[in-house]
């Protein structure tokens, strides 16, 4: 039977870009002990006050249907943090509860472009980016940012790329490069979104990690709230990756139509992963800050190892729980180091080419293992990649 184009084309035809992943993880199941340095998955589980809370919330009988918008007491909570965070008025009738953030950024594509549209996205990307574009029938096109600007977004670049678009796609703090966008880049990016009248879709799940310079939703910036979909989750920030919580924040209108959507896709978020949910950030800066410092402590002694050699080059790690570091002194591209390291070290990290063509030559450490293990592997990659710098050089 014929499937729909718009199904059997979400990936493109291409790889999905997990395959030294998947390999890492086959050779986990033949009881090889393998470093994931990985996904974006943290090492430590919710924390057991969330879970306290979910299951009194279950217990207490919020296990039948939920309010399909999200429950009022868990979008109003959104709607105060953003509202206090960005000075920008929000209210309840602005939040969109989803099942996390990748169904947020579906919600907010199906809000945004038709079939046949284009939906522009910053490259190096998260992986789903082309995919969740693809996934409403519309067309991804990627607009490269460039390692010699530290992976900041030329909005000039932004521009050539936007002639008949319908949406651009950022993410700041930024998987997989790490970067915090400037001010500058930000208005720059709000002035084109201005100028060729495209939606704004912020994927902003990494705002509780800012380790250099401050996070700037561009929600706020002058003229963006009636153009700009907010992407949010409690995956990162609360460690509450397998809850499946997120939301859409954006103008009134387009909430109400997304409100159908989801009447007709998701029908809602769990009583109980709600309930925990309000909970979780009703509970003081505390709990985000306990989920952020194992990264912002890596960060720091990542820091030290790299200073002390001179063949990986890092992107300034200014948010996120990524390291993203150029090996091109090696000679080879990010894909054969991936592969070269996790054969003879049993390391796993991501090909930068996962992430689109801009990232190539690079590699994204995920910082999501124990300190005394992370420093252990970073002193191995860097030995790795000294050795085959050597290597080159004698050749
Ligand atoms: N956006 C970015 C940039 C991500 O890195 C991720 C997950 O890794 C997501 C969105 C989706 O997160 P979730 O669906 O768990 O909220």
């Amino acid at each position: 039977m014929k499937l729909s184009h718009r199904i059997t084309n979400i990936t493109g035809g291409g790889s999905d870009g997990w395959d030294v992943f998947n390999k890492a993880r086959a050779m986990v199941r033949a009881g090889v002990a393998v470093t994931e340095l990985t996904q974006g998955e943290h090492d430590i589980r919710t924390h057991p006050v969330i879970l306290d809370a979910m299951d009194a919330a279950a217990r207490a009988g919020k296990t039948g249907y939920s309010a399909v918008p999200g429950e009022h007491d868990l979008r109003d909570t959104v709607a105060t943090r953003i509202q206090d965070r960005t000075g920008v008025a929000t209210t309840r009738d602005n939040v969109l509860i989803t099942p996390g953030g990748q169904a947020a950024l579906f919600a907010a594509h199906n809000a945004t472009c038709d079939p046949g549209d284009t939906g522009l996205f910053i490259d190096p990307y998260y992986a789903t980016y082309p995919g969740t574009i693809r996934a409403v029938g519309a067309v991804s096109k990627p607009v490269q940012a460039h390692a010699e600007d530290g992976f900041q977004p030329r909005a000039a670049d932004i521009d050539a790329a936007a002639e008949g678009a319908a949406s651009l796609l950022i993410n700041s703090p930024n998987n997989p490069t790490g970067v915090v966008y400037s001010r500058e880049t930000l208005e720059g990016i709000a002035g084109v979104c201005q100028d060729r009248d495209l939606w704004l879709i912020s994927d902003e799940v990494y705002d509780t990690q800012v380790w250099e310079g401050t996070h700037l939703s561009p929600r706020a910036l002058p003229g963006m709230v009636e153009r700009t979909l907010v992407v949010g989750s409690m995956s990162k920030s609360h460690a509450m990756t397998g809850s499946r919580c997120g939301w859409v924040v954006g103008p009134q209108e387009a909430i109400a139509h997304l409100i159908n959507l989801a009447t007709h896709t998701t029908y809602g978020v769990p009583g109980f992963v709600q309930a925990a949910g309000n909970f979780a950030l009703n509970a003081g800066l505390w709990l985000e800050d306990e989920v952020a410092a194992p990264f912002r402590r890596r960060r720091a002694l990542a820091q030290e190892v790299l200073q002390a050699q001179n063949v990986l080059r890092p992107v300034p790690a200014q948010g996120a729980m990524y390291l993203m570091l150029d090996i091109r002194a090696t000679g080879m591209s990010g894909e054969d180091f991936a592969y070269a390291l996790l054969d003879a070290h049993h390391i796993a990290v991501m090909p930068g080419e996962s992430f689109g063509v801009a990232a190539a030559g690079h590699i994204r450490v995920a910082m999501t293992v124990e300190d005394e293990a992370f420093v252990s592997a970073l002193n191995t990659i860097c030995d790795f990649a000294t050795g085959l710098a050597n290597q080159r050089a004698a050749e």
